[in-house]
């Protein structure tokens, strides 16, 4: 397949998310980066993109520059990955859509739900591909446990429980440290903290591996750490279309929890056990039978799984690869949009605008419920109803 031409807007020097989007868009030879506004400081950020090897002519100072210099370029980019803070996801995604480019935004895609549907409407009118790093719904023992779910291995879902726990705001006296303040602070985070940061990614993964959607919830929000106006805390109670009954728990207090993001799925033939910190290995426990550990890597795994996986049994691969998995299935998406053949199913997993914008109706659900002491609150889209 012929290399694509990728853009970045944001994903500058020293940034959390930036390294990960360049390794996994490279990993494969996908893509080239050709273009980029990498920082909010414009001079950074057009020096920082020449070391990087982008040209001198598409090293943008901001992404309104870098959007007129590509629009009409005949080698202009097919791809740009938004990696901004987020309140500028909406404008930046919808802009570069219009335009006719396919975009993968950061989590959360927007601040509202407002824009959410805005941007599955432009996306559905653009017929552009939109995607949303979701990037855990990569691995690829995760495809592998939804290949389970649509093979019928555990029967019909039961339950499922998602926890995207860590400690690493538990410090009391952070609460002036400017890296970790903006985030329990509304004018800055929106609506939500921790539920908006991270509680979206295991919402994510419940439903990716279920195959279904969240239907309703009832949430409990707690600000753990005096002076936090945002919920540090979480308890989330959800149901599906398909009758599933959801728990999820997502913290920024766990002291002891490190990553913290682990899932469990209980059908009535069998449950499934994964965590992000072992990423290879997926717990099966048949009911009747004994718990058998399934590796990546090992014969008879699904090609949903195998597909994505480069280095042999038992050695780990991790996040910047389960990125470059997104990169993977967008590759595949836009060389079918360029050739008009019709895109392999197993490339068609990645997280979509569509997700983008559940995840953001869930975050105003839970803080609706949240504020109506736990009671159930509708959490799909208006636009899904
Ligand atoms: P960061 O603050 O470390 O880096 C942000 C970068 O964007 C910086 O280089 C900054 O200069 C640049 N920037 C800011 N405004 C810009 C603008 N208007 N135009 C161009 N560049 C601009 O932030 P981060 O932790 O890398 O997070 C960025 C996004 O990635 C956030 O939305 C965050 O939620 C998301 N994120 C996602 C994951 C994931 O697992 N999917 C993990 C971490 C962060």
């Amino acid at each position: 397949m012929k290399r694509l031409s990728w853009g970045m807007v944001g994903g500058g020097e020293g940034s959390q998310i930036g390294p990960a989007h360049r390794m996994g868009a490279m990993a494969d030879g996908h893509f080239t980066l050709a273009a980029g506004a990498l920082d909010h400081n414009p001079e950074a950020g057009r020096a920082y993109a020449q070391t990087l090897g982008i040209a001198e002519d598409r090293a943008y100072g901001d992404w309104k520059e870098m959007l007129k210099g590509e629009k009409d370029r005949p080698d202009r980019i097919d791809l740009v990955t938004v990696a901004t803070p987020n309140s500028t996801h909406y404008e930046i995604t919808k802009a570069f859509l219009d335009a006719g480019f396919h975009v993968l935004c950061e989590k959360p895609m927007t601040m509202t739900v407002e824009e959410g549907e805005d941007i599955v409407r432009t996306v559905r009118a653009s017929g552009k591909v939109c995607a949303v790093n979701y990037a855990y719904s990569a691995y690829p023992m995760i495809r592998h446990m939804r290949h389970m779910v649509d093979a019928g291995d555990l029967g019909a879902i039961r339950t499922v429980v998602a926890n995207f726990s860590h400690g690493h705001h538990a410090a009391g006296d952070d609460a002036d440290n400017p890296r970790v303040r903006w985030r329990y602070d509304p004018a800055q985070a929106g609506v939500s903290g921790q539920m908006a940061d991270c509680g979206i990614h295991a919402l994510h993964l419940a439903s990716f591996i279920a195959g279904d959607e969240v239907e309703k919830l009832s949430a409990d929000f707690a600000s753990t750490v005096s002076g936090r106006v945002l919920e540090d805390d979480a308890m989330v109670n959800f149901r599906t279309a398909k009758g599933t009954v959801g728990r999820l728990w997502t913290s920024t207090i766990a002291l002891g929890r490190q990553h913290g993001l682990d899932i469990q799925i209980f059908g009535e033939k069998g449950g499934l056990r994964w965590a992000s910190e072992q990423p290879n290995q997926v717990y099966w426990s048949p009911l009747g039978g004994r718990t058998q550990i399934i590796e990546k890597g090992e014969a008879g795994i699904s090609d949903m799984a195998a597909r994505l996986s480069r280095v042999p049994i038992a050695h780990p691969e991790g996040f910047p690869l389960a990125v470059a998995n997104i990169y993977v299935d967008l590759a595949a998406a836009i060389h079918a949009q360029k050739s008009g053949e019709a895109l392999d199913p197993v490339a068609n997993h990645f997280p979509k605008a569509e997700d983008g914008l559940r995840s953001m109706a869930a975050v105003y659900a839970s803080v609706e419920s949240a504020k109506q002491k736990g009671a159930w609150v509708d959490a799909r889209p208006p636009m899904f109803r």
